[in-house]
């Protein structure tokens, strides 16, 4: 039975692992979650709460999705263009570099344009962190180790405190101090950790606790053991990433791996899918990840399949097309895409709007599971996509309910 369980849980934090092993049924196990769908549980790791501007990080607080720049920070026209199109696809935070001089002038512009908090990027330079801070970022990427001086420290906790920026300290297994490369011999958990306490303990000491932590890795064993260990020992939020994950499906599938595996057990406030596409793509992603775990909604969740020789329609075009004419679309609801009744009204069933593949080029509606009338294969494209625009209006509206039990879920 014990492996049955293990097969039902996600990756077991202790409390869960606990249960694992005095459930002695799964009656037993079934019977001890409150939840209707105890399957679909997932515990947060309890921390403290902090604010990016005017969004929450931590606590209970939603789990919020970032990306990064990569516009010349200078140009501050193409930067706030680019932080519009994330905006749009639902990014909460974004991060900003400022390597120069000439960025940080053009900081205050873009954090004035900005609808949504800037984290601005700190290597090497403490000047940079003030003149951010004073230009309005909300919280400042940069590792305290790495300044230099206490009284530089001291300067950059001033600048923040003065500002009320939070602060995210950003380990990473690329860039690790030196004395700890010599003390492991190589990146590993031991390491990232001890160097994220280093930088924590800086901070404290300037009497500052508005951060949170990253401790990332190209390698996702060790990222994901890496914040196994933090967050069994601090109680700040922590920032999740893979680092340098790659392009847009090697990386999309090892963030999901090891992002996916964290979340999973609880740990993660705030995400960034670290991706070689653009950073639309990287938010797009994120999101996806948590909709995936019912952690977070928004817009339309697509069930589709990958169809086969007896699809009453181009599945895969269709599919395609209606993801692209759907993007507007903020609504938390549901729309099932299948080419056939082997699995069509079975999914439609669990959806908000579904639409199943029939014979002679005709297919059939469902509305919150029922099954509603036909639709022919020229008109349905637009047929679909007023359906999924005039449920999104009557939930806003308040009129409707999604029907997606994952949506609803996910909302409470
Ligand atoms: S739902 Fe029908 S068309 Fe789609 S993959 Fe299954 S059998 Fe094939």
């Amino acid at each position: 039975m014990r492996q049955v369980m293990a097969g039902l849980l996600p990756p077991a934090r202790k409390r869960r692992s606990t249960l694992v092993i005095a459930a002695s049924s799964l009656g037993d196990y079934m019977a001890c979650m409150s939840s209707v769908r105890p399957w679909r549980d997932i515990e947060r790791r309890q921390c403290r709460q902090i604010m990016v501007g005017n969004v929450p990080v931590g606590g209970d607080a939603p789990i919020t999705v970032q990306t990064m720049t990569n516009t010349p920070t200078e140009d501050a026209a193409a930067t706030i263009d680019q932080i519009r199109r994330c905006e749009e696809v639902g990014c909460d935070i974004i991060r900003v570099s400022c390597p120069t001089e000439e960025a940080t002038a053009a900081f205050p512009l873009i954090t004035r344009a900005s609808n949504i908090p800037i984290v601005a990027d700190i290597h090497f330079h403490y000047k940079r962190a003030l003149e951010a801070a004073d230009g309005g970022a909300a919280c400042l990427r940069i590792n305290p180790g790495n300044i230099g001086s206490s009284k530089k420290v001291a300067e950059v906790v001033r600048a923040a405190k003065a500002n009320s920026c939070a602060i995210r300290i950003g380990v990473n297994a690329g860039s690790l101090e030196k004395d700890l490369l010599e003390k492991y011999g190589e990146p590993c958990p031991e390491a990232l950790i001890e160097s994220a306490l280093d930088h924590i303990k800086l901070l404290q000491d300037h009497d500052f606790h508005e951060f949170k932590v990253a401790v990332k890795a190209s390698d996702v064993f060790l990222a994901v053991a890496a914040y196994h260990g933090l967050a069994e020992t601090v109680d700040c939020p922590l920032h999740l990433g893979i680092t340098e994950a790659g392009g847009l499906i090697g990386g999309t599938v090892k963030s999901s791996i090891g992002m996916g595996s964290l979340l999973w057990a609880g740990i993660g406030d705030t995400i960034r899918v670290s991706l070689s596409a653009e950073p639309e793509e990287e938010v797009k992603v994120g999101y996806e990840m948590l909709k995936a775990l019912g952690l977070r909604t928004r817009g339309v969740r697509v069930v589709s399949c990958p169809s086969c020789s007896r699809q009453g329609f181009d599945v895969i075009r269709t599919v395609e097309t209606l993801e692209k004419r759907l993007e507007h679309i903020k609504t938390p609801m549901s729309l099932s895409v299948l080419g056939c009744v082997v699995n069509g009204p079975g999914e439609a069933r669990e959806t908000d709007i579904g639409l199943t593949g029939g014979g002679s080029g005709k297919h059939m509606v469902y509305l919150s599971g029922m099954k509603a009338h036909t639709i022919e294969d020229e008109d349905m494209l637009d047929h679909i996509v007023k359906l999924v625009e005039d449920k999104a209006a009557k939930i806003d509206a308040g009129e409707e309910t999604a029907f997606d039990p994952h949506a609803v879920e996910a909302a409470e």
